[in-house]
């Protein structure tokens, strides 16, 4: 397991290093926000532990960058008490918020919950799911043809933008449900693009046109109108 803390004060940034070492996580820190989305980017981590007072920005804007692309485990980690700092923090993507002084004990208490529940989680989802004639892997990133039967060989499995694949991982994770557009944009450019629903209408006809037998008349990919999107299995 993969921790990156992001901590601007030397002391506690070590500590934090020390003890989660002493329980056999790799750790990466980093003093600031700018340096958190680059190591989280070249090495992506499976929790955060995260500073809300960083010298060069906002830690909320470092959660809603990092969620732009993951849903690893946030735990805040902040001197701020205010209920609005915590609802912003949450709000913003983040799993969980421990106030500062806090007891290590405590805050690795609630690592291991974060964990815990992101494992659930990602059992609990299909990592595969089917679209016509291709079948989708979300874990490996691949589209083959379902049956060669029922649908004879033609084109071969197209090929997504990462935009396209970050759309489709949202919906096909919740196979039957409703997700909104503004979450939609939300999850995938980011908070402040929730008015831009033709972002969407743009990259799910494109989806369709790849994946849907008849893409006029899609039968998985659907839209619920002035709602969102939705997959149906
Ligand atoms: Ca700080």
């Amino acid at each position: 397991m993969l921790i990156l803390v992001v901590e601007d004060q030397p002391q506690l940034r070590r500590a934090l290093q020390l003890n989660l070492r002493a329980r056999n996580y790799e750790v990466l820190t980093a003093p600031n926000g700018r340096e958190a989305l680059d190591v989280a980017a070249s090495s992506p981590p499976d929790a955060i532990i995260l500073d809300l007072g960083l010298p060069d920005m906002d830690g909320t804007n470092v959660i809603v960058a990092f969620r732009g692309w993951s849903r690893a485990p946030i735990i805040v980690l902040s001197g701020r008490t205010s209920p609005g700092d915590k609802i912003g923090a949450l709000d913003a993507g983040a799993d969980d918020y421990v106030t500062k002084p806090f007891a290590m004990a405590e805050l690795l208490a609630r690592l291991r919950a974060a964990l815990r529940r992101d494992e659930a989680t990602a059992q609990a989802v299909p990592a595969v799911a089917a679209i016509g004639r291709w079948t989708i892997d979300l874990t490996a990133h691949t589209i083959v043809q379902s049956d060669v039967r029922t649908f004879p060989a033609g084109s071969p499995a197209p090929t997504l933008t990462p935009t396209e694949w970050r759309l489709l991982q949202i919906l096909l994770r919740r196979p039957g449900q409703l997700v909104s557009s503004s979450q939609l944009l939300a999850d995938v450019w980011g908070q402040g693009f929730q008015n831009r629903t033709n972002y969407l209408r743009f990259h799910m006809a494109r989806l369709r046109r790849k994946l849907e037998e008849d893409p006029s008349r899609p039968r998985h990919l659907l839209t619920e109108p002035g709602m969102g999107y939705r997959y149906q299995p």
